[in-house]
């Protein structure tokens, strides 16, 4: 093969210094630690601390930042099936304990829930509404599928589950139901002839997939605090818009599967609904149902709280206390394990603190403040990191020059990267400088798997993470993880078997992988702390600005829409030229060794983004009020690009697209201005 990158990579010294610091024998410690922990949101309180004591251990000051914030945690949960014949019975809803997974069992370990699921029982019968996307169900009532009354079954995959549930509300079901569908598992299923974990690489059938059903789409963060941080006292808004108001459970397919096949032959087949990944795995018809008479019983009792959460905040002063990087995790779990998301992450950012402090034993200094952050709730919604900024608004305004973030360090052997344009280039080019080592078989630099694996292409931020209210606050941002793909083991993300058996054995055996991902983000907070001249390629925000214009030219040629998109065009423009003009005076000062004027374009470099924050925030949700992405309204996770604009289109709101022209044309002119010199 050939290659256009160093081999083996070139380092400078402190480089070397970080890199060489990362050791798969403590980063297997740090995982096994997390595995074992409770990490609830608002119950992990030692693992705060022990997080907290690495930290300080490696020289950082640490603080725990504590936050009041409105969870719900499961009392009762029970799902039952009554047959046509008028007989009964419970739908398991549990994992089974495993010898190799025993926390399982323990009794500090929570059933299988949503978080923010509504209080209640619904019974009714049931229907088969697919990734209970808005076009599913509107299909289904094209076909005259009763929804009303009914329980929705949909199968996990696509749209984040909140909004599953919120669209089954809407048409008005009474419960809903997400399980986990084999289909999914590319080709690594039973039907492959893989066997199951733990004996095979294949998905357990009894696993379950828990999560927050907040519908992350209005806002994350503390329901009952929007926009601002929950301090013990504050006033509380209500929640009732962005939580569910019917009762929802996860389940197996091996639960799902008996449910399924009685709606064969039921309402409308799978070729009359005719939608795209409609039919999954299992061997039933998918049919819509409802099966006459055939009813389930779901009951969901939570307990509603306000309840400390803990933020541990380690930091490390900077010569420049102006600049300031930022770099976060979650640590919180939904079960005791919970070694990919986040463990992987988790493990990842206390090996990379120690790294630090070698470097800093070596005489380094940082030129800029670094924050460490282990953010609490983030499973919920995104909640410690949401009331985090929200409290620290003003101080990241003035001095953020980026936020960091790496939740599901490592599920599966592909690396992938997504961050705001100006960070694609220092993002993608140090890649190249870590060796991956592909489970000890053979070694390449993480730049060549990115590029055979993404083409090397930077992906766009969306949310499901804590990156989003950075993002939103103006802050440039950038997520690294990696995953599975086809052919790689089951990854059961949210389920008691993403363990630490799962990934000592199936995952990353030796732990190779997590320090590759280490090193690599090591290597980008260093060059953010230390560079001279920022690393951030304002120019290129340009030229990606410019592809999401002709993006979304297609989206309205699709839609046969016709806006006026001259403002916009004209805005890219002027900024492409305001990028230019303050490369010219980067490149000018850095020939002069004028460091008054280095400073002046880092600044602008640091400050540029704050300009893409809209005053109101988007179309009936608030808190999103980054001009150029959002999370899709109708996906919660994937980005849409120029969300105003788009979003009136692909809704029919053709008014609110016009307005959003000149908004979005008005955020990219205030950020060109930011880098007027
Ligand atoms: N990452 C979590 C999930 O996907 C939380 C996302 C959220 O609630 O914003 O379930
Ligand atoms: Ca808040
Ligand atoms: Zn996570
Ligand atoms: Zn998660």
């Amino acid at each position: 093969s050939t290659r256009d990158t160093d081999w083996p990579p070139v380092l400078t010294e402190h480089e070397t210094i970080l890199v060489n610091s990362f050791d798969n024998v403590t980063l297997d410690q740090w995982s096994n630690y997390y595995g074992h922990q409770n990490k609830l949101a608002g119950l992990g309180y030692e693992a705060a601390q022990w997080t907290a004591d690495r930290f300080r251990e490696n020289g950082f000051e640490t603080r725990l930042d504590e936050y009041q914030v409105f969870l719900t945690y499961p009392l009762k949960q029970e799902l039952s099936v009554t047959w046509a014949n008028g007989t009964s019975e419970p739908v398991n809803l549990a994992e089974p304990v495993l010898e190799e997974d025993d926390v399982t069992g323990r009794p500090d370990n929570q059933p299988t829930f949503h978080g923010f699921s509504g209080s209640g029982t619904g019974t009714g019968e049931f229907i088969y509404a697919g990734r209970g996307t808005l076009l599913d169900f509107q299909r289904l009532d094209e076909l005259g599928v009763e929804i009303k009354g009914k329980i929705a079954i949909m199968r996990y995959g696509g749209p984040f589950r909140g909004l599953k549930v919120k669209n089954a509300e809407q048409f008005g079901a009474v419960g809903a139901i997400i399980y986990s569908d084999p289909g999914d598992d590319g080709n690594i299923t039973a039907a492959n002839g893989y066997d199951h974990y733990p004996n095979g690489p294949a998905r357990h059938p009894n696993s379950v997939q828990k999560g927050s059903t907040l519908f992350l789409s209005s806002r994350p963060g503390d329901p009952t605090t929007p926009g601002y941080a929950s301090h013990e006292g504050v006033p509380r808004a209500s929640h009732e818009d962005v939580v569910p108001g019917i009762p929802s459970l996860p389940l197996s397919f091996a639960s799902a599967q008996p449910l399924l096949k009685a709606l064969n032959g039921h309402g409308s087949t799978a070729a009359e609904v005719n939608r795209t990944r409609w039919v999954g795995g299992l061997d039933v018809d998918y049919s819509t149902g409802p099966a006459p008479g055939v009813t389930l019983t779901i009951t969901n009792e939570m307990e509603e709280k306000i309840t400390p959460i803990w933020n541990v905040i380690g930091y490390i002063n900077g010569s420049n206390p102006e600049d300031t990087v930022v770099l976060g995790n979650h640590r919180d779990t939904w079960m005791i394990g919970g070694n990919g998301d986040p463990n992987s992450g988790s493990a990842i950012v206390v090996e990379l603190t120690k790294a630090v402090k070698k470097l800093v034993d070596s005489g380094w200094k940082p030129k800029r403040n670094l924050v460490v952050a282990s953010w609490d709730a983030e499973e919920y919604g995104l909640i410690g990191s949401t009331e985090w900024v929200e409290d620290n608004a003003n101080w990241l305004t003035e001095t953020a020059v980026a936020y960091l973030n790496i939740d599901v360090g490592v599920s599966g052997p592909h690396v992938d990267l997504s961050a705001t344009p100006e960070l694609h280039q220092i993002g993608g080019e140090l890649f190249k400088k870590v060796i991956f080592p592909n489970k000890g078989a053979y070694n390449e630099t993480l730049y060549d798997s990115w590029v055979r694996d993404y083409e090397g292409i930077v992906g766009v931020l969306g949310s499901g993470s804590d990156y989003t209210s950075f993002l939103h606050y103006g802050i440039s941002s950038l997520d690294v993880g990696s995953g599975g793909g086809p052919n790689d083991p089951i990854w059961h993300y949210h389920s008691n078997y993403d363990s630490y058996h799962w990934m000592s054995t199936f995952g990353d055996p030796g732990f190779h992988q997590h320090a590759a991902v280490g090193q690599y983000l090591s290597l980008l907070i260093f060059h953010l702390l230390d560079d001279q001249v920022l690393p951030i390629d304002v120019q290129n925000y340009a030229v990606e600005l410019r592809a999401y214009r002709d993006d979304l030219i297609e989206v309205i040629d699709q839609y046969g829409a016709t806006i006026d998109l001259t403002d916009l065009s004209d805005a890219i423009e002027e900024f492409a030229l305001r990028a230019e003009e303050v490369k010219k005076l980067e490149v000018s000062a850095l020939g002069l060794h004028d460091e008054a004027q280095i400073q002046l374009a880092n600044s602008k470099y640091r400050d540029f983004q704050r300009g893409f924050v809209s005053q109101g925030g988007l179309p009936d949700r608030e808190f999103f009020r980054h001009v150029v992405n959002a999370p899709g309204l109708d996906t919660g996770y994937a980005a849409v690009t120029f969300p105003g604009i788009t979003e009136g289109v692909q809704y029919d709101r053709l008014d609110d697209a016009k307005a959003w022209v000149s908004k979005t044309a008005n955020g990219i002119r205030r950020a060109g201005e930011i880098l007027h010199v």
